[in-house]
């Protein structure tokens, strides 16, 4: 089973996890930017944070033979914080590396006009960038904010938007409306491997795809090979488990223009990264 994980948080994951992860199948990853739970003071804590998504984490993956990719954007939760508005500036110059294969995460938390404000922003990044989207959707009145989230996406391409952390209740909308569909597996929150099945059964596999969502919190980063168990064990056949988790990411994500997929080559160098201590 050949594995890409849409939506993972490395950076606070070990290299234990790496290990597993490639153990089970897992060959790519996307990590999205996002709220690193102790709140940032200023732009510059974006710009570190940044960097490392674009060199020292995938040289890190490419150890355990993991392809690493990213996502950049001013989260939805530090919108929300004027000390943090100017990384919008900031933006637009690295959308331009060539492994940020797409906007995110965007969308709501708490859905305030400051949030509004830089969800409208950068979805007009991606677009004058050619980058499709990834969009979170609030935990909280997530009925009301996945509608509220596709109004707001509405005069975007479909196909460039992700719209992340679905269930049963709000996918129908989704489908709806065109655009990709994700949904993140956790271990004893939001969806579950069984109740994923379900949904792949009701709704196909076309524009679905599943992620651990793995971070700080209680979280597994092997949950999408659980799904992919689950799926076979449901009747779905091997290519139907490839779709939802290889083909289904790579196509979105390769609208970007930037996936690159072969063997990770450990020793090259990632924005001039080495694990090697004390060596140079
Ligand atoms: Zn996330």
């Amino acid at each position: 089973m050949r594995i890409f994980d849409p939506h993972i948080h490395m950076t606070s994951r070990t290299t234990d996890d790496y290990e597993r992860m490639h153990a089970a199948g897992i060959r790519a990853v996307v990590e999205p930017a996002f709220w690193l739970g102790q709140p940032r003071t200023n732009v510059g804590s974006f710009l570190d944070y940044f960097d490392g998504l674009l060199g020292w984490e995938p040289y890190r993956a490419a150890q355990h033979g993991v392809r690493h990719h990213c996502a950049l954007a001013l989260n939805p939760k530090e919108a929300n914080d004027p000390r943090c508005a100017g990384v919008l500036d900031e933006l637009p110059r690295y959308l331009l590396k060539d492994s940020v294969v797409a906007v995110g995460e965007v969308g709501y938390d708490a859905m305030t006009p400051e949030e509004d404000r830089a969800f409208e922003a950068q979805l007009a990044l991606a677009r004058e960038h050619g980058l499709p989207v990834l969009v979170h959707t609030p935990h909280r009145d997530k009925v009301a904010g996945t509608r509220r989230t596709l109004d707001v996406v509405r005069g975007m391409n479909p196909g460039m938007v992700l719209v992340d952390h679905l269930n049963e209740l709000t996918v129908g909308m989704v489908a709806d409306a065109g655009c990709w569909m994700g949904f993140s597996i956790y271990p004893d929150t939001k969806m579950d491997p069984g109740r994923m099945v379900a949904i792949l059964k009701e709704w196909g596999t076309e524009r679905m795809l599943v992620n651990s969502a793995a971070d700080w919190g209680r979280s597994d980063p092997l949950k999408t090979r659980e799904v992919g168990e689950a799926m076979l064990a449901a009747g779905f056949t091997a290519a139907d488990v490839d779709r939802v988790l290889w083909e289904n990411p790579v196509a979105f994500y390769g609208q970007s223009g930037r996936l690159s997929l072969d063997d990770p080559a450990p020793g090259a160098d990632y924005a001039g990264n080495t694990i090697l201590r004390g060596t140079r």
